[in-house]
């Protein structure tokens, strides 16, 4: 049962490597189970849901976003997360940057960093992410902090492949932390889901994000 996966994963993660529980298209009565188990830490990838599912919630819990988001859902999103992870675009970017001065907002993001063989998914290329003047956050009082990058490995069951991608998101993590050492904001790697998060974690991770394994199983 839920409170089971949630106890498993609190006693398998290593100190500093936070547990997201992402609760997407799952219906409240479970999350509310994992809250009852400790969980504080939950995660959606769609604007509505998001919405809805905070509003039905305990106002305690952190919430992140980890889907794509568009630029017209900003609204639902942007005053009630903690962390987004998935800033996939420069034009998100500055549109959350936009939204944040406009509702005088703190937003924290993490940059998406595309590093999986798919050629379909949405994130920065390694390349674009170290070519990018990110100067301007390193500012405190900048509306958007950039927290840290997130990434998504291969979709396939060759460990080496995923070993592969991780190993590369955490070269890219250091070396942007080398990049901006004044940028005190940039502090997570979120890497890791139920089928990998072994891995990443021996990669540095600070954050999994699982799904599947606390929701069914
Ligand atoms: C769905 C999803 C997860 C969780 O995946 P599981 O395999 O179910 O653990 C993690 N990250 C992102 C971005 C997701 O969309």
């Amino acid at each position: 049962m839920i409170a089971e996966r949630i106890k498993y994963f609190t006693e398998a993660l290593p100190q500093g490597v936070k547990l997201v529980a992402v609760s997407k298209f799952r219906p409240v009565e479970e999350l509310q189970q994992a809250y009852d188990a400790g969980q504080r830490i939950f995660a959606e990838s769609r604007p509505l849901e998001f919405a809805a599912k905070v509003q039905a919630l305990p106002s305690d819990i952190q919430w992140h976003f980890i889907g794509h988001l568009q630029t017209n859902k900003l609204k639902y999103v942007l005053p009630h997360a903690a962390l987004i992870h998935s800033v996939d675009s420069m034009h998100l970017v500055e549109a959350i940057e936009k939204y944040a001065l406009a509702n005088n907002l703190k937003v924290n993001i993490l940059l998406e960093v595309h590093v999986g063989q798919e050629e379909t998914k949405d994130g920065f290329t390694p390349q674009e992410l170290l070519v990018t003047d990110w100067s301007r956050f390193c500012d405190p009082s900048s509306p958007v902090h950039i927290c840290g990058l997130m990434g998504m490995a291969s979709h396939t069951d060759n460990r080496e492949r995923i070993e592969k991608d991780f190993s590369l998101m955490q070269s890219l993590f250091a070396k942007f932390k080398q990049v901006y050492p004044q940028m005190s904001s940039f502090t997570e790697l979120s890497i890791g889901m139920s089928d990998d998060w072994d891995i990443a974690v021996r990669h540095g991770a600070t954050m999994v994000r699982i799904g599947s394994s606390i929701f069914i199983g």
